[in-house]
């Protein structure tokens, strides 16, 4: 399967610029779901989790508390540290799977943190979703009703715009234009891609 990974940072147009291709028959494997999958109630790392940290990391109906585990992590950098070591593995291996049981000619598999986890390698292509920030930041508070400085305090931990761009194979430019200008770029990546997976099925 060619995979196509998409990444870029918060309120950049991830989910948006995903759904444009999914209306093109890709189907769309989301990193985000899949880290939440991995620790449903009844999964091996969700048991593994609360033997860890204890029951008080489960709410009142056994689900992941992340507001306590967040709480965890950020006093206990070990604790970060064991819980990535358990589920980076599982959502590593659960996106290559979902990716090879796809349908679509490609897929394209929507990771945010690509950069920040190092993740290049999983995929064959990387398209890097591009706003400035001040567009990130507006677009940002629009949507999630936050403070500017929540937004920015977001921005800032996240990697930078020069360091997504180093990574990127192509680069969706989605701020200037109109909405149909940007739906022609994507059209043309998305030929792009069906070229590359034919080449590559050869
Ligand atoms: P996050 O990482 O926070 O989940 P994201 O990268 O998935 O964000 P989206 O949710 O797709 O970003 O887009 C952020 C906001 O910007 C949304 O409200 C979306 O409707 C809007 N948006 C996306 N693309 C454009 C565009 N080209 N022009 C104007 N608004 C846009």
């Amino acid at each position: 399967m060619y995979v196509v990974a998409i990444t870029g940072g918060i309120g950049s147009g991830k989910t948006t610029v995903a759904n444009q291709f999914a209306t093109l028959g890709i189907e769309v494997i989301d990193a985000d779901l899949i880290a939440r999958e991995v620790v449903e109630p009844g999964t091996p790392a969700l048991t593994a989790i609360a033997n860890h940290f204890g029951p008080s990391i489960l709410d009142e109906q056994g689900r992941l508390d992340r507001r306590v585990l967040r709480e965890r992590i950020f006093s206990e950098p070990a604790a970060k540290h064991w819980l990535n070591a358990l589920l980076h593995p599982l959502i590593r291996s659960e996106m290559l799977s979902q990716c090879a049981a796809a349908s679509s000619p490609y897929c394209l598999l929507v990771v945010p943190l690509l950069v920040e986890n190092r993740l290049m390698a999983l995929a064959d292509r990387v398209l890097v979703i591009d706003v400035d920030e001040a567009t990130q930041i507006e677009r940002t508070c629009r949507r999630d009703g936050v403070s500017r400085a929540q937004a920015e305090a977001i921005l800032a931990a996240q990697a930078s715009r020069a360091e997504r761009l180093a990574v990127a194979d192509d680069v969706l430019d989605n701020q200037s234009g109109t909405s149909e200008t940007i739906l022609a770029r994507i059209l043309a990546l998305h030929e792009t891609y069906l070229a590359f997976a034919t080449q590559q099925a050869r």
